[in-house]
């Protein structure tokens, strides 16, 4: 089904930063197929674990034990400080399992009959039924209605707006929050949001859920973007950077949280099969053993830096942010040509937040030399695209 505005490249194979394109062109991926690819394309020890697995046994079933499952479950347990996961097979369905915990939690412990959960202004939680009804943008959720119910709105970043919501309802059983925004244009919430949501959870007994999709798996410069407020979740969500490209997603819980689903109250025939385990351990691990995060801090940093520099006193820019290797080029006036534009110069990006923010996630392993190239190219192709645009004006 056409679902998709696709840009007019097919890519045959990537090494590292690279992508090459069937008529041999290379592009630098800047995007990482969105936050996917974070040890960048081809990576050998994601690469030999598929491999090595894949000529073993792909798939059993939940209905057996798993003993790669549980070896990733230890290594994310312990890396994470929670106590248990549920695995399933991409983003959405870790949010699902979150919003099904917490309706769960709210009848089994809050005694709450209809039980709500805080959702956010220009969240993403993905594209089912329940994660779109929970994302924040009427564009994605036109058309599709009856949206589940069970979701109250609140703006980003509004720590009174949540103080609001809590004196006047008295259903709400859990906040489902992204410690960066991703979809919505890399909107970073003042330094202690995170710390004053758990907070409040902990006075009303409500759980605190994180969706990592996008920011974990170290792309924040920290394996769990809550790890820069030394808070634990009760529930936080990942995907996209945990399998490299082998679709998996995880839901992980603990305290309060943990015990809550038991068995026959969830599943996937797919989830944390042993192929898609092997692959998340080499990811994890590899993350940890490279000191990735760290790698995202610094990158990062030099990132913004050479862009601060290099767009300095550049007429179209409003702001320049990010934290680690999530990183926005915030335009004001809409530039979305600026993707297709950026392809033809050989490097991969995308504009989100409605047109106006340019979206980069890196791979974790970029090399310096790579970060100049693209601040370089980028920066000139936003100075030449402003000029122009002034001038038609
Ligand atoms: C991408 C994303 C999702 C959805 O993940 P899918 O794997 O596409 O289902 C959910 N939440 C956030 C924050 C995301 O960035």
């Amino acid at each position: 089904m056409n679902t998709y505005n696709r840009l007019s490249v097919a890519f045959e194979h990537g090494e590292g930063s690279w992508l090459f394109d069937t008529d041999g062109n290379k592009y630098l991926d800047a995007l990482s197929g969105i936050a996917v690819c974070g040890l960048g394309h081809a990576h050998p020890a994601v690469t030999h674990a598929i491999c090595e697995q894949a000529g073993k046994l792909m798939h059993t079933s939940n209905l057996y034990t798993i003993p790669r499952q549980q070896e990733l479950a230890q290594r994310l347990t312990q890396i994470s400080g929670m106590e248990n996961v549920f695995f399933g097979n991409s983003g959405a369905e870790a949010n699902e399992a979150a919003i099904k915990l917490a309706r769960r939690y709210g009848h089994q412990v809050l005694n709450i009959e209809n039980p709500s959960i805080i959702v956010m202004e220009n969240a993403f939680h993905g594209r089912t039924l329940a994660t779109l009804s929970a994302t924040g943008n009427r564009a994605a959720q036109a058309g599709f209605e009856p949206l589940v119910s069970g979701f109250v709105r609140a703006p980003y970043d509004d720590v009174d707006a949540i103080k609001a919501i809590a004196a006047n309802n008295p259903n709400i059983v859990a906040i489902l929050v992204e410690p960066i925004q991703g979809e919505s244009g890399i909107r970073i919430p003042a330094d202690d949001y995170l710390n004053q949501l758990r907070a409040i959870c902990d006075e009303h007994n409500w759980l605190l859920m994180l969706d990592e999709v996008q920011s974990g798996n170290g792309r924040s410069g920290q394996y769990f973007a809550y790890q820069h407020n030394g808070i634990l979740p009760d529930v936080v969500t990942t995907a996209k950077g945990l399998g490299n490209g082998v679709p998996i997603g995880a839901c992980l819980a603990q305290g309060k949280a943990a015990g809550i689903l038991v068995p026959g109250s969830h599943g996937s025939t797919y989830g944390g099969n042993p192929l898609a385990c092997a692959a998340a351990l080499a990811v994890v691990n590899t993350i940890v053993d490279d000191k990735l995060c760290e790698r995202a801090t610094t990158l990062g940093s030099k990132i913004l830096e050479g862009f601060r520099e290099e767009l300095k006193g550049a007429t179209y820019i409003k702001d320049i942010r990010g934290k680690g290797l999530l990183l926005a080029i915030e335009l004001s006036e809409a530039g979305a040509e600026l993707a297709v534009l950026a392809k033809v110069k050989g490097v991969l990006l995308n504009v989100t937040g409605g047109g106006k923010v340019i979206r980069m996630l890196p791979p974790l392993t970029m090399t310096d030399s790579e970060a100049e190239l693209l601040v370089k190219t980028v920066s000139r192709l936003i100075k030449v695209y402003a000029a122009d645009e002034s001038e038609t004006q």
